[in-house]
């Protein structure tokens, strides 16, 4: 069978935030919302995911638990669990090894708060691209300007608008859209609300063609031809011009910036649709290395992100659960059935895949295959721990260690 989705459409990202950011929130909208999408022409038995976010509420536990997928205007979201906490730093350093991207979630009221930073630069430290979300734009002393002036302050980033908001704290009502020029506003509050387009408010307007301006300056500086363009027709196209945000968004030239309110459920659409716009597929970022040599801290060689190749696979998270150990891998290349052998490398020993699943919010799915790009969790392997290299046996490889532990990080 060939694989459901074009690796081109995937994306594996991560949510990290202060604490009381807004990351289980905005997790939570994220799942209602492409859970409703991918239910569109598809019958799901059971619970909708509203239901089981409410049980996975009362029992106390984080809906991500590992990796959950996800679709979104026909890509597929794989959302992998970053724990925010500081004391989970390693957690958090083992799951950044394997997203190609992240939401970095800051507060509208505080902007970034001491342990954005240490997370921010543990990002840096394995290039994940990012994009920030403002949230919390409704509460009382919310300020984008604020916030976004605090990235610049203490991450020492280049920050780059998308949007600006309409309306303060209560009376926030929506955004105006830098990249296509027009507003995005929404209407009621909590699960129902609705958004539509709408043209930009007059008082508005002057502070939008700044901001647009800056916009056009800063991502077209990252391609010459984008540029050239500009300079004949004096403007681009809007497909242009996400072409340069996607750019500097990977080489980390500039972030973009969103902002909303998850909890009252506004923004999280435009955010979803800033992660299959501007954030990599798993093929558009530098792929994963392989070791030279055991114990030694070679180069090696890039990983080839295709389905093509040998599989290779980094285990990287083990969770048990009523149905046993279930080992969360994430595939960079190749290609797997359930039942085949691969090679631990890191044990040195073979070992057989039983059953392959993909979580979903509201189930898990039995998979028969995975491909490259793709995270699914195994069931089957008895003997591999977080940070082993599987790989096809005819081609053993040891991908690069995930680096432990994290020292800590001196923000002081
Ligand atoms: P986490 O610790 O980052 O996962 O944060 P949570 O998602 O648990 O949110 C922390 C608190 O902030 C909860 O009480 C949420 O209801 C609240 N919260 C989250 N998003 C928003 C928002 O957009 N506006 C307001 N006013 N409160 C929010």
């Amino acid at each position: 069978m060939p694989r459901s989705v074009p690796l081109s459409k995937i994306r594996n990202i991560g949510i990290t935030a202060h604490i009381d950011a807004g990351k289980t929130t905005t997790t939570e909208r994220i799942l209602y919302y492409t859970g409703r999408s991918h239910k569109i022409g598809e019958v799901h038995e059971g619970n909708t995911t509203t239901d089981y976010m409410e049980q996975e509420r009362e029992r106390g536990i984080t809906i991500t638990s590992a990796a959950v997928t996800t679709q979104w205007k026909g890509h597929q979201i794989n959302i992998i669990d970053t724990p925010g906490h500081i004391d989970f730093n390693i957690e958090v350093n083992r799951s950044l090894r394997v997203l190609d991207g992240a939401i970095f979630i800051i507060e509208g009221v505080a902007g970034v708060q001491p342990q954005s930073e240490t997370n921010w630069r543990l990002a840096d430290r394995y290039n994940v691209p990012r994009i920030i979300f403002i949230n919390k734009m409704d509460r009382t002393g919310a300020d984008f300007f604020k916030a976004v002036k605090s990235l610049v302050d203490k991450l020492g980033i280049t920050p780059l608008e998308l949007q600006l908001p309409i309306g303060a704290e209560d009376q926030f009502v929506g955004v105006v859209d830098l990249v296509e020029m027009k507003a995005v506003v929404w209407d009621g509050s909590e699960l129902g609300a609705s958004f539509r387009d709408a043209p930009i408010p007059d008082h508005l307007l002057e502070q939008a063609k700044e901001y647009r301006q800056k916009l056009l300056d800063t991502a077209l500086s990252v391609d010459d031809a984008a540029m050239e363009e500009y300079f004949e027709k004096g403007d681009v196209s809007v497909e242009t011009l996400k072409r340069c945000l996607k750019k500097g968004t990977i080489s980390g030239a500039f972030r973009p910036v969103l902002c909303g309110t998850a909890f009252k459920n506004k923004g999280v659409q435009p955010l979803l649709d800033a992660v299959i716009d501007y954030l990599p597929a798993p093929n558009e970022v530098p792929g994963i290395r392989t070791v030279v040599e055991e114990g030694q801290a070679g180069e090696g060689r890039e990983i080839e992100i295709s389905d093509d190749a040998k599989f290779t696979g980094l285990a990287f998270k083990i969770l048990n659960d009523k149905y046993g150990t279930l080992t969360f891998v994430r595939v960079y290349s190749g290609m797997l059935r359930s039942g085949d052998q691969v090679l631990n490398t890191t044990k040195g020993h073979k070992e057989r895949i039983g059953r392959m699943f993909q979580m979903h919010a509201d189930k898990r799915e039995e998979i028969k295959e995975v491909y490259a790009g793709d995270i699914a969790a195994f069931i089957g392997l008895k003997d591999t721990q977080t940070g082993d290299t599987l790989c096809d046996p005819s081609e053993p490889v040891v991908l690069e260690r995930m680096a432990f532990p994290v020292p800590v990080i001196d923000i002081s």
